[in-house]
């Protein structure tokens, strides 16, 4: 589903991303750790074109996103994202957050969008607040709203950068459930993320950056249980 040969990223002088190449297969749920200021973030904007490569290729499904010719914000609604902090348009209802595009972008008719809305919020089990604003919400349940946002637009890939990140201590629980069960849909998802718990459970395999380069990419049991690099133990021992 998503293939990056070789992606360098610069900014000015600053090389932040030294040649990154991975694949992450349909259904597949990757966690994307390593130490701050390694990359991780500019990794993922990458993959929807939030950043602009220096060099290096990118594909999602068959299309070449790098390619010159690539229609960025076709790009953009087949990738779902979701941010530290949430984002979400503090004017509209949550109902009205998730109708936004897939109306505007899509050209979904108000019924349908509203239908496939509320039945996203459903999901996340926020039914009840679709008449609300943002501001009335607590951090865990603005999360579960920018999810469903990004959903709303029926994308291929989601992804996640430190999603739980900016919320309290008892609110991250249900956030990482919404994202446990949509992995469990068959979901292709990419997640920068701390929570090693998390990641163990739930990841398919994990990407350890530091430094801008891909350090290890190993399932879970053997990232968390034998780490090969000595920068991923030692990482890995601080978060103990
Ligand atoms: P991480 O998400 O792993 O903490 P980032 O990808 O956010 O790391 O950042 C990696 C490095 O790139 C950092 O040194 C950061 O300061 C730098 N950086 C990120 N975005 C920009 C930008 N827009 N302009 C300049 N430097 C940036
Ligand atoms: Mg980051």
């Amino acid at each position: 589903m998503i293939k990056v040969v070789d992606l360098h990223k610069s900014f000015g002088k600053l090389e932040v991303l030294k040649g990154i190449t991975t694949m992450i297969k349909q259904g597949e749920v990757v966690a994307i750790i390593g130490p701050s200021g390694s990359g991780k973030s500019t990794f993922l904007r990458c993959l929807n074109l939030l950043e602009e490569p220096t060099s290096g290729k990118i594909w999602i499904g068959d299309q070449e996103i790098t390619n010159p010719k690539t229609n960025i914000m076709k790009v953009r609604q087949n990738v779902g994202m979701v941010f530290q902090h949430f984002h979400l348009f503090p004017h509209m209802t949550v109902l009205e957050n998730l109708t936004y595009a897939p109306m505007k972008v899509k050209g979904m008719t108000k019924v349908d969008a509203e239908a496939k809305g509320l039945e996203l919020l459903q999901k996340v089990g926020l039914a009840e607040k679709a008449n609300e604003y943002p501001n009335r919400l607590s951090g865990g349940q603005k999360q579960r709203v920018a999810i469903a946002r990004a959903l709303a637009m029926s994308p291929d890939v989601m992804l996640f950068d430190e999603p739980t990140s900016a919320l309290d201590p008892e609110m991250v629980k249900e956030v990482l459930e919404v994202m446990k069960s949509l992995a469990h849909t068959g979901m292709t998802m990419a997640i920068v993320t701390h929570e090693m718990g998390f990641a163990r459970e739930v990841a398919d395999r994990v990407l350890f950056l530091d430094g801008g380069q891909l350090v290890e990419d190993a399932p879970p049991s053997e990232f968390f249980s034998a780490p090969k690099s000595k920068r991923a133990q030692e990482f890995l021992e601080k978060m103990l």
